[in-house]
């Protein structure tokens, strides 16, 4: 039977045609600065080898993406993206593009210099998530797998505290969020309520959220929550009691976490180049293990050489399994999830 569908047909036009990824991921991170965290998902992974970019490869990556990419994002996995030597000029310079930027930070290097650059020239949508997960100093310590005693969060805190007073002076339209990872060790009402009164001041949104689980693993870490019915509860509370403030709370259980799908849409839309340069489908792989699946190095090639390239076309096609990957983020792997379903898993090119 004949089985036309205009959605799926103009979706799928607009997956096929797109001359440019919507969104692009820089991991300039030269690792972590320190921290350890045991629930990161590059934990126990081993990011690629080779020589990091220099500030002249970017800036030759910067000027060929102005005008043509939607958003930049500025993030990493078992990498923090400001722990690069040249962080503010890639900032500096991709503001002069005007392009647009969002990142995500521990925000321990997120010094006066980068806080004052980020305020300024800020395009629509523009944002900063900083990931806190603590509202002390030993739990801080402790899960992000730092030195005892360390002073670490502190200094978060002045960081955080810093850039939105500046946003506040300058009228900046950056959003400015701070997240916290609902663990065992962190999720009393007690210590839920205090991260909302230290950061409530000082950003425009709170986010609580449980960690996403490593992909198929056979039972969770035992410092992972059983169930998040008492963090519902919690949240509940504290939304009423500061209904001022805009408290989020992105209640996913991993329930779809094992469901495969036969071929990943989400590729179509994405970009990811790291610190080596090796420019990747997604976020989640850009680890030395998927360096196979890589599309190229724009040390060698420009980057829309390698946007257009027939190698990437061919990934496009290959089915999941074949890719090997399947380690998707919580965003990607629901939208294939969904994709999946329109399409009815089928290829669309
Ligand atoms: S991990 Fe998921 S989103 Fe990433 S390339 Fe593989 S299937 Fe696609």
């Amino acid at each position: 039977m004949f089985d036309y569908n205009y959605f799926r047909d103009f979706i799928a036009k607009l997956m096929k045609t797109s001359p440019a990824p919507l969104q692009l991921e820089l991991q300039p991170g030269e690792g972590c600065g320190g921290y350890n965290c045991g629930f990161c998902y590059g934990y126990n992974q081993r990011l690629t080898s080779g020589k990091d970019l220099s500030l002249k490869d970017y800036y030759a990556l910067l000027d060929d993406l102005k005008g043509r990419v939607g958003l930049i994002t500025m993030a990493g996995i078992k990498s923090d993206p400001l722990n690069n030597k040249n962080t503010y000029q890639i900032i500096k310079r991709l503001k002069e593009n005007g392009l647009r930027l969002g990142i995500h930070t521990k925000g321990f290097l997120l010094n006066k210099h980068l806080a004052d650059l980020l305020n300024t020239n800020t395009a629509y949508g523009d944002f900063i998530t900083i990931s806190v997960d603590a509202s002390d100093s030993a739990v801080y310590n402790s899960l992000h797998g730092l030195p005892k005693g360390g002073r670490f969060f502190g200094r978060v805190i002045e960081n955080v505290k810093y850039l939105y007073a500046r946003k506040k002076k300058a009228r900046s339209g950056l959003n400015v969020n701070v997240s916290y990872l609902l663990f065992k060790q962190n999720s009393s009402m007690e210590q839920m309520e205090r991260f909302v009164r230290i950061f409530g001041e000082a950003c425009d949104t709170i986010r609580f959220s449980p960690p996403q689980l490593p992909n198929k693993v056979d039972s969770r870490p035992d410092y992972y929550l059983d169930s998040l019915t008492q963090v519902r509860k919690t949240v509940n509370h504290l939304r009423r009691k500061y209904h001022d403030k805009k408290i989020v709370f992105l209640d996913i259980e991993d329930s779809s976490h094992t469901t495969d799908f036969k071929y990943c849409y989400m590729q179509r839309f994405l970009a990811v180049i790291d610190s080596r340069g090796w420019v990747y489908p997604c976020p989640q792989i850009t680890t030395e293990k998927f360096k196979p699946i890589a599309y190229g190095n724009i040390r060698n090639k420009g980057f829309w050489e390698i946007w257009d390239s027939k190698r990437r076309k061919r990934t496009l096609d290959m089915e999941v399994e074949r890719l090997g990957c399947r380690i998707c983020d919580r965003k990607d792997e629901a939208l294939n999830m969904e994709f999946g379903r329109i399409f009815k898993n089928e290829r669309i090119s």
